[in-house]
């Protein structure tokens, strides 16, 4: 009877119902965002130590008919399980490859680079470097202004062939970042093997930075680590101009967060770059 009665609690919970059903539909219509074009593409600027703007980081946006604006933290770990993020993947490196494109026939534009945030699962596809030697030959997109953002949970996967791709991407001059640095599976000694140009510090660890005394320490560790492997830091999710002094006093490159900007749409970061002079 107590079995039963477990059951019946699991099966009947009105809310978890509600929530696996939600999640259902989200599924089902995110098959169809990008067939029906409900998908854009973001960008939010990654400035350096005099605020001009040096890259972007392409952020997703799903414009879902009835919900409005879905943002990737609803929708992105769904189409990991799935596999979604295969096609949904490739769409926003064709999206952002085609802007580079076109930034690089204005000489003004022409510098600056777009960072892609790359799944693990995308990664370990063993077609994942033609893909993307195609699409840059598909769009012109030049290499050297494309960056791929990987996280430490590619570190789950088979390191040596994730570390074959990234060699033969980097040969093309794509470059690598690897995001949200401190908070996975870090290990320091796959850093080192790691064809890396960028580490970005955690939002979470630049939140803390006036507050917590063991983030201030692994901050500091982070920063004194890139400069002996003479990888550049770009700290995300900066707020304040206290929290941009602190981190280019204590030797980082480039910022982003919304001191700077917001994650624009891309009419609107274009207007902005008509009325700025870059570099
Ligand atoms: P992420 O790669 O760590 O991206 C940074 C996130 O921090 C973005 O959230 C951005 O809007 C937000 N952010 C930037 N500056 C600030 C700030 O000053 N304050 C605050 N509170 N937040 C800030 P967003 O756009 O919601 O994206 C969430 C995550 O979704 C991303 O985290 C990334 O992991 C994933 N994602 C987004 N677009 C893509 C994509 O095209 N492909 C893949 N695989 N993942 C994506
Ligand atoms: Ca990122
Ligand atoms: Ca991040
Ligand atoms: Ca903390």
């Amino acid at each position: 009877a107590k079995e039963a009665g477990r059951n019946q609690l699991f099966f009947f919970d009105p809310l978890l119902q509600a929530e696996t059903i939600e999640r259902a539909l989200l599924v089902r219509d995110l098959r169809q965002a990008l067939e029906q074009d409900e998908l854009v593409l973001f960008y939010q600027p990654i400035v350096d130590a005099q605020q001009h703007i040096r890259a972007v980081e392409a952020l997703l946006r799903w414009f879902h008919p009835k919900h409005g604006m879905v943002l990737p933290g609803k929708f992105i770990p769904l189409a990991e399980r799935n596999g979604l993020i295969v096609p949904i993947g490739k769409w926003v490196l064709e999206t952002a490859c085609a802007q580079l494109a076109e930034w690089q026939q204005d000489p003004e534009r022409e510098a600056l680079v777009i960072a892609v945030n790359i799944s693990a699962r995308q990664l370990s596809k063993t077609n994942f470097v033609d893909t993307v030697k195609s699409v840059l030959a598909q769009t012109g997109a030049r290499a050297d202004r494309l960056m791929l953002e990987i996280t430490e949970s590619i570190f789950q996967d088979n390191v040596n062939s994730t570390i074959t791709k990234m060699d033969a991407l980097r040969q093309e001059g794509v470059r690598f970042s690897l995001d949200d640095f401190g908070t996975g599976y870090s290990s320091l000694t796959y850093l080192k093997r790691l064809p890396i140009d960028h580490l970005k510090i955690d939002k979470s660890f630049v939140d803390d930075i006036f507050e917590d005394s063991s983030d201030i320490a692994i901050v500091h560790t982070i920063i004194a680590l890139a400069k002996n492997l003479e990888i550049d830091i770009i700290a995300e999710g900066v707020e304040t101009c206290e929290q941009m002094e602190w981190l280019q006093g204590n030797g980082c490159k480039f910022f982003q967060g919304y001191l700077f900007s917001h994650p624009l749409h891309p009419d609107k970061l274009n207007a902005i770059l008509e009325n700025t002079t870059l570099l």
